[in-house]
């Protein structure tokens, strides 16, 4: 190469400041000097990344990766340093030394941005995009929202991007192909003309874009009554591309994902126009998958800008696959899904068209949380089935259970206590008894395909259903919540903060800001933590009432209300926390100090050194030890 890159990088990196570079990626929240988020480069369930602005780095504290913004632009999107370097350029408005030939990624973008483009003219002006323009009015989206998403119409002729090519500078048929937007003849049809066609026609073009605003291929939808609708399906998307995969891509997240932190939520439709005319009155946090169900790929996306997940199902469609679905990876993932349900034969577009975006705000603000929505449809298809159909109700949500958590971490231990919480609640037995059962289905699977008859036919193993609830104010039980977990103390510093917080829930935003959920190493103070986080975050009480309004088990409140007695007593507040979050540092600090030995024995001198650095900035912030109180 002709010229100086290292010089170029450094002038890239200037420009890039990291903290608005990943927080193009991934919401973040200031937390002291730092900013947290989400890793996206593991199963984080708690903010676990810190971005460090004054030396320009990030970490991880649970996965380890770390580095700086090209660094994290390399991991993020897969791309290699030059690419990352020609993708941070564009952004900054840097112009890279011509003599460059470009990343092979980069021009495939270029050359997407160039189609949507072509096929958004088309539509605003081409006379052969009359009934385009005619069925987009017809149904109800604006001029605003068509220029706003650069929504696109693909003429009939079957060339007619080809023939825009021709005439365009630097437009590849290779590349089109490659981008999936032109294919290759084969067999007869080759001898009649050209050696590529068009692979969209006579279909309106939703250009598709990443989480970042990005176009990386296109969804077409024929126009009713025309040749394409006979023979094509309704809906057509690119194939997969080195751009494009369909089962990870969410339609309108780039638009939705800011109004999702502010809403608490993200609600999932099925239809392109069903995006965009919520967005269109103002229903921003609404996005759609391409066609397939929500899966694992998507909740990863989707926990990057919120907690919680609405389904929107169809009146009819709602029923049992939908749901149970759902229900597997609300187990398999740390995700609050719930489920809404739309008035009988209507789309979330038909709705608003005919009765305005309130009713469609009414649909999800009632929205039920999955597990609840699912013990609600299977009790109501077994109302008459008595005992028998009782058994099958709770065999049914606890198979769930035993095939998708597996019962080891602290989080699945505590997901688990509020499914079988709920479960006793709802079906009124004893936490004991839903447990047993548990319990025997897990030894069921575990023994092998000859005892999981038993699972299937419960009627073998009868479950002893009281036909009386239980008196309500009877004493905690054996099973209950708070006597499955390890009998081990909490740290000082981590029942201080609960008792500090519960006793005087006005300091929890800048506790949060300070210490992070993760932080909390015992699970009974972590999820009261995060329960008053959530609560905090959803704009209701973050107090012991909250808790209990918000259904926390009876075991939790307990606890919460004995930690909250010890909290009352203390009568300086402010100093407390103060003394608290030093505590915290300062185990934080011994991590990284655990961390730098672990590295220094791998010899990994690159990361030992940034850690070093690392520790004497935590050390500053954390002052000296021993001036928290002791009890
Ligand atoms: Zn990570």
């Amino acid at each position: 190469m002709g010229y100086d890159r290292g010089s170029q990088a450094k002038l890239v990196k200037e420009a890039s400041d990291i903290v608005a570079v990943i927080g193009s990626y991934l919401a973040l929240t200031p937390a002291g000097s730092l900013y947290k988020g989400l890793c996206p480069f593991h199963h984080d369930s708690r903010p676990s990344l810190t971005v460090d602005p004054k030396w320009q780095n990030f970490r991880c504290w649970a996965c380890g990766k770390h580095g700086d913004v090209f660094t994290f632009v390399q991991e993020f999107e897969k791309l290699d340093f030059r690419e990352a370097l020609h993708l941070l350029a564009n952004r900054a408005g840097i112009k890279l030394d011509e003599s460059d030939p470009g990343p092979s990624r980069a021009h495939l973008y270029e050359v997407v941005r160039w189609a949507a483009e072509q096929y958004h003219q088309c539509l605003l002006d081409d006379v052969l995009a009359e009934s385009a323009r005619h069925y987009l009015g017809q149904r109800g989206l604006t001029g605003k929202t068509v220029r706003g998403y650069t929504l696109g119409y693909a003429p009939a002729s079957g060339d007619w991007l080809l023939t825009q090519a021709s005439k365009a500078a630097g437009i590849t048929l290779q590349t089109l192909e490659e981008v999936g937007l032109i294919a290759r003849r084969s067999g007869p049809a080759r001898r009649a003309g050209s050696d590529y066609y068009d692979r969209f026609r006579d279909r309106i073009i939703f250009p598709i874009r990443d989480a970042r605003g990005q176009v990386v291929g296109f969804g077409g939808r024929v126009l009713p009554g025309t040749a394409a609708a006979q023979r094509g399906p309704k809906y057509y998307n690119s194939a997969d591309t080195p751009l494009f995969c369909k089962s990870e891509l969410l339609y309108g997240l780039d638009r939705a994902r800011e109004a999702a932190a502010q809403a608490g939520y993200l609600a999932l439709v099925e239809g392109y126009t069903d995006v965009l005319m919520a967005h269109q009155c103002g229903v921003l946090p609404v996005v759609a998958t391409m066609g397939t169900a929500l899966n694992s790929k998507h909740v990863q996306q989707l926990r990057r800008f919120t907690q919680r997940v609405i389904l929107v199902f169809d009146a009819d469609a709602g029923g049992a696959t939908g749901v149970e679905r759902a229900l597997e990876i609300l187990l398999r993932h740390e995700i609050d899904l719930a489920i809404a349900t739309l008035p009988e034969g209507m789309d979330p577009c038909d709705l608003i068209l005919r009765e305005g975006p309130e009713a469609f705000r009414q649909v999800l603000a009632n929205a039920v949380d999955a597990l609840t929505y699912q013990l609600q449809r299977l009790l109501r298809d077994e109302r008459n089935q008595g005992v028998a159909g009782r058994q099958r109700v709770i065999d049914s949500i606890l198979g769930l259970v035993v095939t998708n958590l597996a019962s080891g971490s602290d989080e699945q231990r505590v997901k688990e206590e509020l499914i079988l919480a709920q479960l006793a609640n709802t079906m009124d037995l004893p936490h004991s008894v839903v447990r047993d059962r548990l319990t025997q289905l897990r030894q069921a699977k575990a023994a092998g395909p000859a005892s999981a008859a038993a699972e299937r036919s419960p009627a073998s193993q009868p479950l002893p259903l009281p036909q009386t609830p239980p008196p309500a104010d009877q004493p905690p039980r054996q099973g209950d919540a708070a006597s499955q977990y390890p009998r081990r103390p909490a740290p000082t510093h981590e029942r201080e903060l609960l008792e500090l917080l519960l006793a005087h829930p006005s300091y929890l935003p800048e506790a949060m800001g300070l210490i992070a959920v993760d932080e909390l190493t015992h699970p009974i103070g972590r999820q009261l933590y995060q329960m008053l986080g959530e609560l905090h975050a959803r704009g209701e009480p973050a107090d012991v009432d909250g808790l209990r309004l918000a259904g926390c088990e009876p075991a939790l409140v307990r606890k919460a209300m004995s930690l909250r007695e010890v909290g009352l007593h203390n009568q300086a507040p402010g100093d407390w926390l103060t003394r608290i979050a030093a505590a915290f540092a300062r185990q934080r600090a011994k991590r990284t100090q655990l961390e730098v030995q672990k590295h220094l024995q791998a010899a990994d001198h690159a990361s030992a050194v940034e850690l070093l650095k690392r520790i004497q900035q935590v050390g500053r912030v954390a002052g000296p030890p021993g001036s928290t109180t002791g009890g």
